[in-house]
């Protein structure tokens, strides 16, 4: 490439990256509750935008070698070891004190640079940063990474990908100092191609925080709070927009759940919903979507499933019901269900008629004695 990169104006933008990304990450850590991180990244930016400072204030030789040397070094190191910590507290969302230890390189490299001068030979004193910012960058990588397993962010991927770069572009810079023969590229280019991995970084820590807090929210939207399971809004929406032919819908209501409420008091009340949405979970399979509806109703659609196979299922659920334990003061809670099932016969039935006919089965249910599930029929009325 014939363009000309002047180190002065380079290290001037490597100030800026980490001047735009520690204001990004302070912007997230005040705007979000997810700011797990945040804070030691800002402050490692910064400390590598003052080692970055150092740097070029001894390009231009207003700082004397003894000076702009070792606090480029220590705020370097200090900035690599702070980045660490962020991104291992960002990824995993909890750091172990332990980790603090990491804080213990940049003292060995204060020592280091006082006792041996090491940063008068300016390429040591640039591999030895280069070092630093490498180790950092390579481990910090692997970490959002391995993390994926516990939470799958699309910019989770994005962000290792920048750190990694950041990293691969750190060692071509070492080797371009080290060993020019055989590098790539030019130092000045490979240095000046971090700068864009930095900004990348500060982007992707940015829209990472928002995934994840939109993922948060989408999940409290979505979650029904006294059970775990999922909502009315939830179940609707694991729904097709018009009835299947197959599939069939179970509509649940406790039977005399008031009367528990009076009896045992309203805490126990919520213990038998949680208990009993626990329960209907655990006898179903994977692809049976199962919500509470509201107060003592819940809803369950079940693909691939003939009406007699659904009347089944709702049997066998009845019986789980009846058959659970829940214990007030040591007093049994006796509990039963009305099941109402409705299955898609002909294609031609929309969800609304489908829930029309669950709840005329319910009813039915409700008015031959209660603790039974029944089959919608044509015979069974349906409420205009
Ligand atoms: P039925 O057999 O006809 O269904 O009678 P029921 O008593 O179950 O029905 P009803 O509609 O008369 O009463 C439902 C009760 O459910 C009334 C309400 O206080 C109670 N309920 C609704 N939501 C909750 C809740 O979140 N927690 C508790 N403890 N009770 C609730
Ligand atoms: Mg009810
Ligand atoms: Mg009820």
């Amino acid at each position: 490439m014939n363009v000309h990169l002047d180190l002065a104006t380079v290290l001037l933008l490597h100030q800026c990256s980490f001047l735009v990304g520690a204001l990004c990450f302070v912007y997230m850590r005040l705007q979000s509750r997810n700011g797990e991180g945040l804070g030691a990244l800002a402050t490692g930016y910064l400390s590598l935008a003052l080692a970055s400072a150092f740097a070029g204030l001894g390009e231009q030789h207003r700082l004397t070698v003894a000076v702009w040397g070792p606090g480029s070094i220590i705020m370097g190191a200090t900035g690599y070891a702070l980045f660490w910590i962020g991104i291992r507290r960002l990824s995993s969302g909890r750091l172990r004190r332990t980790d603090w230890w990491v804080l213990v390189i940049p003292v060995i490299a204060a020592a280091l640079t006082f006792a041996t001068q090491f940063y008068l030979i300016s390429p040591v004193r640039s591999s030895v940063s280069n070092a630093l910012a490498f180790t950092s960058l390579a481990v910090s990588a692997v970490c959002v990474l391995k993390d994926r397993s516990r939470e799958r962010l699309p910019a989770r991927i994005l962000l290792a990908v920048s750190i990694g770069l950041g990293a691969l572009l750190a060692f071509l810079v070492i080797l371009g100092l080290l060993a020019p023969d055989i590098a790539p590229m030019p130092p000045i280019w490979a240095f000046f191609l971090r700068i864009m991995c930095q900004f990348g970084v500060a982007l992707f820590v940015v829209i990472l925080v928002t995934e994840r807090t939109e993922a948060e929210l989408r999940c409290v939207a979505d979650t029904d709070m006294l059970t775990g399971i999922g909502n009315r809004r939830w179940f609707m929406s694991r729904l097709p927009r018009t009835a299947i032919e197959g599939n069939a819908l179970l509509l649940m209501d406790l039977d005399f759940f008031k009367q528990v409420n009076d009896r045992f008091g309203h805490d126990a009340g919520d213990a038998v919903l949680v208990s009993f949405a626990e329960a209907i979970s655990r006898n179903l399979q994977a692809d049976a979507s199962f919500g509470r509806l509201g107060g003592e109703e819940f809803g369950l659609y079940l693909p691939r499933i003939t009406a007699s196979e659904a009347l089944a299922m709702g049997e066998s659920l009845r019986n789980v019901v009846r058959d659970l334990t829940v214990e007030h003061c040591g007093e049994r809670i006796p509990l039963t269900v009305s099941i109402g099932v409705a299955a898609v016969a002909q294609p031609q039935c929309s969800l609304a008629d489908l829930f029309k006919m669950a709840d005329a089965a319910l009813y039915a249910a409700k008015d031959s004695g209660r603790d039974r599930a029944v089959l919608f029929e044509p015979s069974i009325r349906i409420a205009a």
